[in-house]
């Protein structure tokens, strides 16, 4: 079968959730990857933010394909070695105490919720004490619960009813969030950095009054850092630039580099409520999983990934602010570290059509900003590539139409 005879079937036997697609990736080694006519691409979108520290980083690869030869699962019966590795490396890097592992950003965050729930109804010994207030534009996840968390009509419409129990507060907006606490309220829950709803970072004032505001309340603060966490924001959790610890911390997309993961962080003393069949996933802390994420953190340190990340992103922000300074359709460039956003005053697709053509994979996020999740081990060539190719795509009209 040929290119177009594969985009031909895929067009029948798969669902049409994620649009038609014309390119087939074969191949991907550090920050490029390569499609199926040999066509090769600077993959500045890390495939959503996931393969951090590039394609095919040789020690994630080496620990997926040693621990295939010796174990790919065993069920959580027993206790898995790169599992318990993996805990220790992320409690000792972080504010947690205690980890649960999961597949995916979704279930992290059903992991939050329900642990919230739980925290709640055995520290209070009150049923009607369930709501969590999350932010207007935040992404959570797909499952019905995390669904019913995200902050986005477009995500929930037609798959009514919802999970009950979520109020949804303006991000940034102390006095909004305030007035949706209640005796009711059990938790906040919010990412540092949104990523889907149009690269916004928190500021930091909002997020010292968000965690006053819960300890005077004894609500639960829970960071979704799925997206900005594992050294995208430049330090290993985004949280970290803002000097505010949570109580919960959802972690999932470049946690294993690629390999499918999710991880819900904790205080001990609330970890301590998941009792033994309160919860579980057959395949949660997978032993491959698990050996990729060890990698992955060994990785980080052992290669200076957080500094690169640092020094890129300055790098990139200036190059685009200057190339870009003037352009009518820019507006803002925000974000921290390696989550990049150009917020245009029109849709993106065109300039990211225009980029894919020139070998530059980015995307757009909210419409009309250009999303950049470069990998944490871009080099300045790749940069300075980035820079021209977008700010030529975003200098022709055309693309706007
Ligand atoms: C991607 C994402 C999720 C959902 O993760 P999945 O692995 O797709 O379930 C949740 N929260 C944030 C902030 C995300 O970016």
């Amino acid at each position: 079968m040929n290119t177009t005879d594969y985009i031909n079937l895929s067009e029948k036997v798969l669902t049409p959730n994620y649009g038609p697609r014309e390119t087939i990736m074969v191949r991907g080694e550090k920050e490029f990857i390569w499609d199926s006519e040999g066509n090769k691409y600077l993959d500045f979108l890390s495939g959503i933010a996931v393969v951090n520290l590039g394609h095919c980083h040789p020690k994630v690869t080496e620990a997926i394909c040693k621990q295939a030869q010796l174990l790919p699962h065993c069920s959580n019966y027993f206790l898995v070695q790169s599992q318990i590795e993996l805990a220790s490396l992320l409690c000792e890097h972080s504010f947690a105490g205690k980890a649960f592992f999961c597949n995916s950003g979704a279930e992290a965050n059903e992991a939050a919720i329900k642990i919230a729930r739980r925290y709640s109804v055995l520290t209070t010994n009150r049923t009607d004490r369930f709501e969590i207030i999350t932010m207007k534009n935040s992404f959570h996840g797909r499952t019905i619960a995390t669904a019913s968390a995200t902050g986005q009509e477009k995500i929930q419409k037609t798959f009514e009813p919802l999970l009950e129990g979520f109020r949804y507060a303006t991000y940034n907006d102390i006095k909004s969030v305030e007035s949706l606490v209640s005796d009711k309220t059990c938790a906040i829950m919010l990412e540092p950095i949104q990523g889907e709803g149009g690269v916004i970072p928190a500021t930091k004032e909002f997020m010292i009054q968000l965690r006053e505001l819960c300890d005077r309340k004894k609500i639960l603060l829970i960071f979704d850092e799925v997206q900005c966490g594992m050294g995208r924001s430049g330090k290993l959790f985004a949280h970290e630039h803002f000097g505010v610890t949570p109580d919960i911390m959802s972690l999932a997309k470049a946690l294993a580099n690629g390999f499918p993961i999710g991880a819900m962080l904790s205080r001990t003393e609330i970890g301590e409520v998941l009792t033994k069949g309160s919860h579980g996933t057959t395949f949660g802390g997978n032993p491959m999983a698990c050996a990729a994420g060890v990698a992955v953190m060994k990785a980080i340190y052992d290669e200076d990934i957080l500094q690169n990340a640092t020094e890129k992103s300055d790098y990139l922000r200036d190059g685009l602010s200057k190339s870009l300074s003037g352009n009518k359709h820019v507006s803002q460039i925000t974000g921290i570290g390696m989550i990049l956003g150009i917020h245009l005053d029109k849709t993106g697709f065109g300039i990211v059509h225009d980029c894919a053509k020139h070998g530059l994979i980015i995307n757009c996020t909210a419409n009309t900003v250009i999303r950049l999740l470069p990998p944490l081990i871009a080099t300045f060539e790749d940069c300075d590539y980035a820079i021209e190719m977008i700010t030529k795509a975003i200098n022709t009209e055309s693309n706007f139409e």
